[in-house]
């Protein structure tokens, strides 16, 4: 009798803290190329509270957590997406059942070897170098008071106040543009 009492107070404390919540998503993934190594390779992990699980993706790049409960989570993608890591947080309630799609790159879409030729008008006459790191420009002036470029050439105010690069600011990642295209206003 004490048994079925014991057995009685735990099945309602499970009912009580029954995770039903559930959470399916998929990745959209930018670089279609690589879609097979991303499909077999890719794992996304989800921290809810001290429990942390990975899931790999399926086939078509889709996943499921079962048995969520309420809880925020913390979803990220390993390998790391790219330009930055991005960690996903979302709020569940009590048994609901959620999908989220998540932009997803394998790869830094920017990359020196593409040259600096700009990938909308196609030309690079008005592409410019991005400079990272602190920069500062240095003028140059004759004894006479003339502006001149690093040479000694005596150039128009025009020319001096030519932009000959973008600021890229200081931070630097493993996944930057290089060049800025003025015509267009995108970084590649
Ligand atoms: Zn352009």
């Amino acid at each position: 009798m004490r048994i079925n009492i014991l057995l009685f107070l735990l099945f309602m404390s499970l009912i009580g803290f029954s995770q039903n919540g559930k959470l399916t998503g998929k990745l959209i993934l930018k670089d279609v190329e690589n879609y097979k190594s991303v499909s077999e390779n890719t794992f996304v992990i989800l921290k809810a509270g001290k429990r942390i699980d990975s899931v790999k993706v399926n086939h078509d790049l889709s996943f499921v957590f079962n048995n969520l409960g309420t809880d925020t989570l913390r979803i990220f993608i390993s390998p790391r997406t790219y330009l930055t890591n991005i960690i996903y947080n979302l709020c569940l309630k009590e048994n609901e059942i959620k999908h989220i799609e998540i932009p997803y790159a394998s790869v830094c879409p920017y990359s020196e070897g593409k040259g600096n030729i700009c990938p909308v008008c196609k030309k690079n006459d008005k592409v410019i170098p991005i400079v990272y790191g602190f920069t500062m420009k240095i003028k140059y002036r004759d004894k006479n008071g003339n502006l001149t470029d690093k040479n000694g050439k005596i150039i128009s105010k025009e020319e001096d106040e030519k932009v000959t690069s973008k600021q890229g600011g200081c931070v630097i990642t493993d996944c930057q543009p290089n060049w800025f295209c003025q015509l267009d206003n995108i970084d590649f």
